[in-house]
């Protein structure tokens, strides 16, 4: 196999993987330079097991409250060796159809750790791999807090998908989408959550009404918020461990995690030449690097480190590289869905940013009390719109209850489209649905509430 390829792609992650196939249909040829496994984080240890987790814990709510729509049932507690196996035959099954997707496409994987060595070369154990074009797309990993080693109780997102037990408690450190998603999972299995925030609210990328129903719902699951809270230190011992906050009082429990967001994968780009600042590769809007050819696509390029922002973000390299001149990633249209109990999710803007970007705004809050689907399933929740001026378009979407993610699809064709309520009220959405939800207040900012007080 030749060691140039049109395409040379370093890290077979979402961004990276999705760039190989892309660029291996534009009839490039294509290595695929990977570590570890394709599929990188979002398929081993991120999205697709933490989702897998959470659908678990749903089923364990789901079981234990049984009783209140007449089905006996009793749950005796959570088996975790099944609980894997369930976890681990989704991401064997999504595994395996990758595998068998790249190799359908022709793409040349190298399994190995590959160092960028500047120009449009990769070594990996001793041979040189060049690219007409080079993508860097080595994503990012857990960050640490300076004195909080992870190890023994002390664990990051990585080790929390493989815990053998359920812990009895746990001290959750950052109330960001891992932090809360985890706290989720662990309350549904029948821990102790304590979540330690260090801003003054959880979900703090979201807009402010969202943390407030997503802390309400928590302490109404017993999930214990700390927020303003900053964790100084922590120790261990064979029984427990602990944590120091703010600098004096303590927190003991099973299990700490550490969940301070990620720190992108980039040793070795700067002294290869490739600007870096903070971590992150410098890319411009066409997300180029400085070294001609060189690209830099998903969580190594500041912005939402999301997996579907890494597809794009690869799949956009490999059409601009093909002559294509896509149109770029634009970060305010990416949906965000944070899948909790209850979930949270959002598109565009908030409504601080929305106040800054326009001169008049109109919000409403539609009260999933209102929605007969969210009265069946017992989740209560909303979901705020947010219009430039009086009569719109719709710049952002934001939404809080069970199941709610799955709307975020409407919701991002709206903002995307920047719709008019007055163009969506006329479209009718089914019944008994969560969707309606979007509907009425669709209907509501039209100007022709149905089932809304006003
Ligand atoms: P995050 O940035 O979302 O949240 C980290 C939180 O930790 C922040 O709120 C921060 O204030 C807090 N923090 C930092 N230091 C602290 C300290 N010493 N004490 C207490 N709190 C502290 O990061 P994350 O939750 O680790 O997630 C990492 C990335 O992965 C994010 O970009 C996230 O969007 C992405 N992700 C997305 C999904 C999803 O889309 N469902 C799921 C998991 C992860």
């Amino acid at each position: 196999m030749s060691t140039h390829a049109d395409v040379l792609i370093l890290g077979g992650g979402s961004a990276g993987y999705s760039c190989a196939l892309r660029a291996s249909q534009l009839g490039r040829s294509v290595t695929l330079i990977e570590a570890d496994q394709v599929g990188g984080t979002c398929l081993h240890r991120g999205c697709i097991p933490t989702k897998a987790l959470l659908h678990a814990a749903e089923v364990a709510d789901t079981a234990r409250g049984a009783e209140g729509f007449g089905v006996r049932a009793n749950v005796t507690g959570i088996d975790m060796p099944t609980v894997h196996a369930y976890k681990d035959s989704v991401v064997g099954r999504l595994y395996t159809g990758l595998q068998g997707l790249i190799a359908n496409r022709n793409v040349n994987v190298v399994r190995g750790t590959g160092h960028y060595a500047g120009d449009r070369t990769v070594n990996v154990d001793g041979t040189a791999y060049t690219g007409s074009a080079v993508v860097l797309a080595t994503g990012s990993t857990p960050r640490v807090i300076p004195g909080i080693e992870i190890g023994g109780r002390i664990v990051s997102s990585d080790e929390a998908l493989r815990l053998p037990e359920v812990p009895t408690t746990a001290i959750v450190l950052g109330g960001g989408v891992i932090g809360v998603e985890f706290a989720s999972i662990w309350a549904s299995f029948g821990t102790q959550v304590t979540v330690v925030e260090a801003l003054p609210r959880l979900v703090a990328g979201e807009d402010p009404w969202a943390s407030k129903a997503l802390e309400k719902a928590f302490r109404k699951r017993g999930i214990t918020v700390m927020t303003s809270t900053r964790v100084t230190g922590a120790s261990q011992n064979s029984d427990a461990v602990s944590v120091e906050i703010d600098g004096d009082a303590t927190l003991t429990a099973d299990v700490v995690l550490v969940a301070v967001g990620r720190t992108p994968n980039s040793a070795g780009f700067g002294e290869a030449g490739i600007d870096v600042d903070r971590g992150y590769v410098c890319v411009d809007d066409r997300l180029s690097t400085n070294h001609d050819g060189v690209y830099a696509v998903g969580d190594l390029v500041p912005g939402p480190q999301l997996a579907h922002r890494g597809f794009a973000h690869g799949m956009f390299v490999a059409d601009q590289i093909a002559g294509l001149r896509p149109t770029p990633v634009t970060d305010a249209l990416i949906p965000r869905v944070t899948h909790s109990t209850p979930a949270v999710a959002s598109v565009g803007l908030n409504e601080a940013a929305a106040r800054e970007a326009h001169d008049e705004i109109t919000t409403l809050v539609y009260d999933l009390a209102g929605n007969g689907k969210s009265q069946i399933l017992r989740t209560s929740g909303g979901i705020k719109v947010i219009l430039a001026g009086r009569n719109g378009p719709v710049v952002g979407v934001h939404m809080v209850g069970d199941r709610i993610g799955e709307l975020i699809g409407e919701a991002q064709l709206m903002v995307g489209w920047e719709a008019l309520p007055s163009d969506v009220a006329p479209l009718l959405h089914a019944h008994p649905s969560q969707n309606e939800a979007l509907g009425e207040a669709m209907l509501a900012l039209a100007g022709t509430p149905l089932h809304a007080h006003s």
